[in-house]
């Protein structure tokens, strides 16, 4: 059943993906781990989950495009994900929050929909963090929870398209995943690419070659607003690691920064980091959870640290902006 609903959405937030648009080389490399790979396994979340929220809508330049797992055969997709509701969550609804920019995804989504009383389709805006655990229930839901909080205690489970795929492909048809795709970027690599990696492989192995030979760089896995940094390359790649990003080491003043303030220049710049507040406010505005940083920022500095409670800090989801 189509659903969709106009200007659905949360205030605040910030579009990276018009603002930093990247582009990923097309020609998919596989890497091996070298040993024997893990696997992925699905467990059925303990709690009965009455929704089923699929992310259709990644909302950093970074992360793992939806054409990868796609592939434009979007109506296939959806018949898995039938298949997998069927099985494991009959009683509950499927909810497809897609970026409603994506032409070709959405129109299929919403012909789909047009003969499934079983989903819902939320065309959302793609702004950071959309995407989010916390923002998508309460966008799709009108669900609150609480940052950090498992989803599946409310009954709610959040699954990404390649996620959806390995289900399928592991729990239907029996078959093992070991692998998955991630997204690699950043100013540190010489190109922007996809790959399909073994899982167990490690980071070092993934960026062999692929990191610029001049300076020095930092990595990131799921991004550099709310993932972590990564300072131990022998870590192994595991499936919660949907992109790695490689930033050069920046660490000068950018001359006249007011003059290129329409330029989103992503950088390990630390006296950036270290930026003094002038108190104009911009941070009220974006904060996607409707928080006032500023307004604690000062407070703090004034020794009135017991004012946390009172602006409801607690609220904050880290998203990093
Ligand atoms: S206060 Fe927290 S949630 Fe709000 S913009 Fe800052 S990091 Fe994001």
């Amino acid at each position: 059943m189509l659903k969709e609903k106009e200007n659905i959405g949360f205030k605040g937030g910030y579009n990276l993906l018009d603002t930093y648009p990247l582009r990923f080389c097309n020609i998919i490399e596989r890497i091996s781990s070298g040993g024997i790979p893990e696997v992925f396994e699905f467990r059925v979340p303990a709690q009965k989950i009455q929704h089923v929220i699929v992310n259709l809508c990644p909302t950093e330049p970074w992360a793992l495009p939806n054409w990868v797992i796609l592939e434009h055969k979007t109506a296939a997709f959806l018949n898995k994900l039938k298949e997998i509701k069927t099985r494991y969550f009959p009683e509950a609804k499927c909810y497809i929050a897609i970026n409603k920019k994506e032409d070709e995804p959405l129109s299929a989504v919403k012909d789909y929909a047009c003969n499934a009383e079983w989903m819902k389709v939320f065309a959302v805006d793609a702004k950071y963090p959309q995407d989010d655990p916390l923002i998508l229930s309460k966008v799709v839901l009108g669900i609150e929870t609480n940052f950090g909080q498992d989803t599946t205690t409310q009954g709610v489970l959040i699954l990404d398209a390649q996620t959806v795929s390995a289900i399928y492909e592991n729990c239907m048809l029996g078959n093992k995943v070991n692998s998955r795709f991630v997204a690699l970027s950043g100013t540190g690599l010489k190109e922007n690419e996809v790959i399909k990696v073994q899982l167990g492989t490690s980071l070092e192995k993934i960026l062999r070659n692929r990191v610029k030979e001049s300076g020095k760089y930092r990595v990131f896995v799921n991004g550099p607003l709310h993932g972590r940094e990564i300072t131990d390359l022998s870590q192994k790649m595991d499936w919660s690691i949907n992109n790695i990003v490689v930033l050069e080491e920046l660490d000068k003043k950018v001359m006249f920064p007011m003059f290129k303030s329409d330029e989103l220049v992503l950088t390990t710049n630390m006296l950036g980091e270290l930026r003094r507040c002038v108190y104009c406010n911009f941070c009220d505005d974006i904060c996607p959870v409707d928080l006032e940083p500023a307004l604690y920022y000062h407070s703090y500095k004034r020794g009135e640290k017991h004012k946390a409670r009172l602006y409801n800090l607690e609220k904050c989801i880290e998203c990093g902006l």
